[in-house]
């Protein structure tokens, strides 16, 4: 039987065209940008957690444009810093405050990478590093490898002086309670042999930042607990260069949040990448063709902050709302949280 060269139409039709109108147009002159992962459910929310939110987001790009205001600033300063703002506190789920395993553990993983030589650092699977990030850019640049997992991750933080602390560092009661339910409606579920079990919501709430640099050059990073109630050992797109992280001064700096294992399969921030450099198209529309469209039709939730190195910035989500902001070259900062 000869060989089929060519896919079928079927195959290749496989998400709708995204019109001029989805997509927004992009914010120019920004110098910084951050999320802090796919907003809760607006119903599930209330005034005070936002209003919490909002300040804790407006604190991270504080700290990370007083870091690209010092002379000689790397991108890769900003970048940290701000997520090392939002790793602290316990509201976002990355370092204290990151989601429970299956197990009832926190397993943290993070990145980051610079445009200029497309160097990148990771860890994944940590348990007792305070601040993923830094180990991410120790990594980077203290080690010839991306990626460390686990226990040699956990040893090379610690020769590099990074702060350790007991996994209990980690634990929240907020994020404790929502587990309990989780597996509460998980034994119910099992307990029943309805088609449809009532398990709760994963939680997507990554926090990551893009920067550019007076010297033109982009980074980004990206640092979360995972997904919630994941399986010990599962390690999501956050720490995968190419999927939930990416930098390449020829094209943008892109840090994600949502449903990792869809990122991972779609190679989401390199994707967007890759459609700015070999087809040149501008940030908002590469952003919007990926997160709108093939990423929504797979049934993969969550969103991205993507920048330019002429500023321009897009946000795209697929879900109700996405925690963000971002910082406009005189300082001016902006913080959003859903469709605002
Ligand atoms: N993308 C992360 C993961 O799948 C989760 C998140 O964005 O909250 O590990």
């Amino acid at each position: 039987m000869p060989h089929n060269l060519f896919p079928s139409v079927a195959l290749l039709a496989v998400w709708p065209a995204i019109t001029a109108s989805a997509v927004e147009p992009a914010v120019p002159n920004v110098v910084l940008a951050i999320h802090g992962g796919i907003a809760a459910k607006r119903k599930e929310s209330n005034a005070e957690l936002e209003k919490t939110l909002r300040a804790e987001l407006q604190r991270a790009l504080e700290t990370g444009y007083r870091e690209l205001q010092k002379p000689q600033a790397s991108g890769l300063d900003a970048v940290e810093a701000a997520i090392r703002i939002l790793e602290d506190s316990p509201y976002f789920n990355a370092g204290k405050g990151a989601v429970f395993t299956h197990e009832g553990r926190n397993e943290l993983d993070a990145s980051i990478m610079e445009g200029h030589h497309k160097r990148a650092g990771a860890v994944a699977s940590v348990t007792v590093i305070k601040n993923p990030i830094a180990a991410a850019r120790a990594v980077m640049e203290k080690s010839k490898h991306v990626l460390l997992v686990g226990r040699g991750a956990e040893v090379f933080a610690t020769k590099a002086g990074l702060e350790i602390v007991d996994p209990s560092y980690f634990w929240t009661q907020r994020r404790w309670d929502e587990i309990q339910e989780t597996w509460r409606k998980e034994a119910e579920a099992t307990g029943k042999s309805s088609a449809a079990p009532a398990v709760a919501q994963e939680q997507w709430s990554t926090v990551g930042a893009v920067a550019l640099d007076a010297a033109g050059n982009l980074a980004a990073g990206t640092s979360t607990g995972g997904m919630s109630n994941k399986m010990f050992g599962r390690v999501g797109d956050s720490p995968i260069i190419g999927a939930g992280t990416y930098a390449d001064n020829e094209a943008c700096a892109v840090s994600a949040t949502g449903h990792g294992e869809y990122f991972i399969r779609y190679a989401v921030a390199h994707d967007i990448a890759a459609l700015m450099k070999y087809k040149q198209m501008p940030v908002e529309a590469a952003a919007a063709e990926v997160v709108l469209g093939k990423l929504k039709t797979a049934g993969g939730e969550g969103g991205v902050i993507v920048l330019d190195r002429q500023g321009r910035l897009a946000m795209p989500y697929n879900t109700e709302g996405m925690y963000r902001g971002y910082v406009a070259r005189d300082g001016k900062v902006t913080v959003l949280l859903y469709g605002e």
